[in-house]
């Protein structure tokens, strides 16, 4: 399959350069899922581009996601002690946030582990390029650089599609609004709204609500489904739903938010109960938590013979093959947990992510 070269003798390429004209691996997307693969290969001594929008390798899950909320929950958390404490007969003044130190220290945390990822690139020789890739056709890609340059194209043996997910917003709530926040927005600390409706109650809803309300926003939670956390052990939900009853001023379960609009500096939402009752309420914030969507459109798919599923995830076999033999696909462009289950590029994900928290962990984090 992969031919080993000997470009360990080429240069590291940090930012674009049309000199590159081929290669014998490039990897689409420098999240946990890409970077882990090129590096992988690098190691086995393939000559491996590696492309991404962002300035380092990370991805999502560093940048907008794993590494910075869990920045948060440490913040959360030490609030709360904090608080919890006086019930052991010590007490602390009402804590004073200066949001701006709080952001770039989170944005220090950040970009010490994306800068050790670019680091590591170098050192492998993997030619890092920061830019936006698409396919030309099944044995070319276009890239356009981030800033100023012209866009190139490259051609490759060997491709890995790693272009992972973004936040899915229904459509009868995707209005345009700068009080509608996705995560990506809300792990921006952008300011600690009064009154906040978080809806969606999954992992990345739930993290975020406890985050904001140690913060001191009011936060309100919905769920359409019936508990938390669906398809989690209910014992363990149990257990953290009634943390959260403590935490948040409601959560409710069986209600679904079926519309919303801007009105005096925020939106107001019409929440429908399992009776199918509607009220309407008012939010400073409303961050809408309802899942993620695949990067499979724009990247020019549709220019090779790659099939995705109706609902955008990449098809792949057991060895993360294509429907084109030398393009493969890993990550969360995948439906990889309801099509072949979790297997060894999730495992890998997620002993990276544990890694790079026990990083931290052991800087004193
Ligand atoms: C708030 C939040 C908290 C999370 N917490 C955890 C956690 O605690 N533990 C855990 O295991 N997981 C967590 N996750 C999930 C984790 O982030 C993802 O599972 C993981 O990032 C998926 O990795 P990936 O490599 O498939 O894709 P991603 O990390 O999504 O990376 C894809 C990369 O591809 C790039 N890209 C996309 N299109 C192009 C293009 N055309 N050209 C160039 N580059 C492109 C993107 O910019 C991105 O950098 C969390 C997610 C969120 C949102």
């Amino acid at each position: 399959m992969f031919a080993p070269s000997d470009h360990k003798d080429r240069p590291y390429r940090r930012f674009m350069n049309s000199e590159i004209q081929s290669t014998q691996l490039v990897v689409i997307g420098a999240g946990p899922g890409g970077y882990a693969a090129a590096f992988h290969a690098a190691d086995l001594g393939l000559q491996v581009t590696l492309i991404d929008l962002d300035q380092n390798p990370g991805g999502v899950c560093l940048y907008r996601g794993c590494i910075p909320s869990k920045a948060l929950l440490h913040v959360a958390k030490v609030l709360r002690e904090a608080k919890e404490s006086s019930e052991w007969g010590i007490d602390f003044s009402s804590p004073k946030i200066n949001l701006e130190k709080l952001k770039s220290w989170k944005e220090s945390v950040v970009g010490k582990l994306t800068g050790g990822l670019g680091e590591l690139s170098k050192q492998r020789k993997v030619t890092f390029i920061q830019g936006r890739a698409s396919f030309d056709d099944s044995h070319h890609l276009l890239v356009q650089p981030n800033g100023e340059g012209n866009q190139f194209r490259i051609q490759f043996e060997q491709a890995i599609i790693a272009t992972g997910s973004r936040p899915f917003i229904p459509s009868d709530l995707d209005i345009e609004s700068s009080h509608l926040w996705t995560s990506n927005q809300a792990l921006q600390l952008p300011e600690i709204p009064k009154k906040m409706l978080v809806i969606g109650g999954g992992y990345i809803g739930l993290e975020l609500s406890t985050v904001y309300s140690a913060l001191g926003s009011e936060v309100h939670g919905v769920e359409m489904a019936p508990g938390l956390l669906p398809g989690v052990d209910k014992d363990l939900v149990r257990v953290l739903s009634k943390r959260l009853e403590a935490m948040l001023s409601s959560i409710r379960l069986n209600t679904k938010v079926v519309k919303l609009k801007e009105k005096s500096g925020g939106l107001v939402a019409t929440i429908q109960n399992e009776k199918g009752e509607a009220s309407e309420e008012h939010y400073d914030k409303i961050l809408i938590a309802v899942g993620r969507k695949p990067n499979s459109s724009g990247i020019g798919l549709n220019t090779t013979s790659v099939e995705v599923s109706e609902k955008g995830f990449i098809k792949v076999d057991e060895y993360r093959c294509t429907s084109v033999p030398h393009i493969f696909a890993i990550g969360a462009a995948l439906d990889y947990i309801s099509e072949i289950g979790l297997a060894n590029v999730e495992k890998r994900i997620r002993s990276l992510t544990d890694f790079l928290i026990k990083q931290l962990k052991e800087e004193g984090f």
